[in-house]
């Protein structure tokens, strides 16, 4: 597929990740989402006019500078990725070969969406979007149905292999609890980003946490 001209919607893009897939990732938000579950984390990437146009050659560049230092995998998130499957695709196409001219074939790709299966499949443009995914992480946040199943906010989600090396590196994951906390966090001039996948309550309590330290949120991405 060719990368000229092909530009992705992003909200944010931050390495190394460790709470969104195995290992140190390459994290790519997009930006843009209408799926609107109540309790999303994520409520800046909702408006697709937010964020800014990358070229997915700028992002290919991105994920070959990290497998050069070693990074094991590439997680897109959102926002909704499938939202721009053109793009989505070609982003996917890119690292896949990136990948390969680097001698990197284990360093794996994983897609999280808030489609269900049954979406997915009505679909062709999404499902061909997906074609390079190692894994997909499928279906809405409900924030009624609370889950410690790594790398998924909600008991629904469906953790989904679809390549060899998907299956060989995400399959002792499947029913895996988290044993440790889901959120990382990472501090740029901009913001401070909270990155993963948080269990009920705790972004309320770090909230609490900070404020006991004199530290209180302007605004943040969780709350209307
Ligand atoms: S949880 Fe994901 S799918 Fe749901 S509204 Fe937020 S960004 Fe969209």
């Amino acid at each position: 597929m060719a990368l000229t001209g092909q530009t992705l919607r992003v909200a944010e893009v931050l390495g190394p990740i460790t709470t969104l897939g195995p290992g140190r990732r390459l994290g790519v938000w997009v930006q843009g989402c209408p799926l609107a579950c109540a309790g999303c984390m994520s409520r800046h990437t909702w408006d697709p006019r937010g964020g800014r146009d990358v070229g997915v050659a700028d992002l290919a560049a991105l994920w070959r500078r990290a497998l050069a230092d070693g990074y094991d995998g590439l997680t897109v998130s959102g926002g909704e990725p499938l939202e721009q499957p053109r793009a989505l695709a070609a982003l996917l196409a890119a690292a896949d070969q990136v990948r390969r001219d680097a001698g990197r074939p284990d360093a794996d790709l994983l897609v999280y969406t808030g489609r269900e299966d049954a979406e997915l499949a009505a679909a062709p443009e999404a499902a061909a979007a997906l074609t390079h995914a190692d894994a997909v992480i499928t279906g809405r946040y409900r924030a009624g149905e609370p889950t410690r199943l790594v790398w998924r906010g909600s008991a629904n989600q469906q953790l989904v292999p679809r390549t060899p090396l998907g299956h060989r590196r995400y399959r002792p994951h499947l029913h895996r609890l988290a044993d440790r906390p889901g959120l990382q966090v990472r501090v740029t001039a901009a913001a401070v980003h909270l990155i993963g996948v948080p269990r009920p309550g705790e972004l309320s309590a770090l909230e609490r946490d900070l404020a006991d330290r004199g530290v209180t949120f302007q605004e943040n991405s969780w709350r209307p």
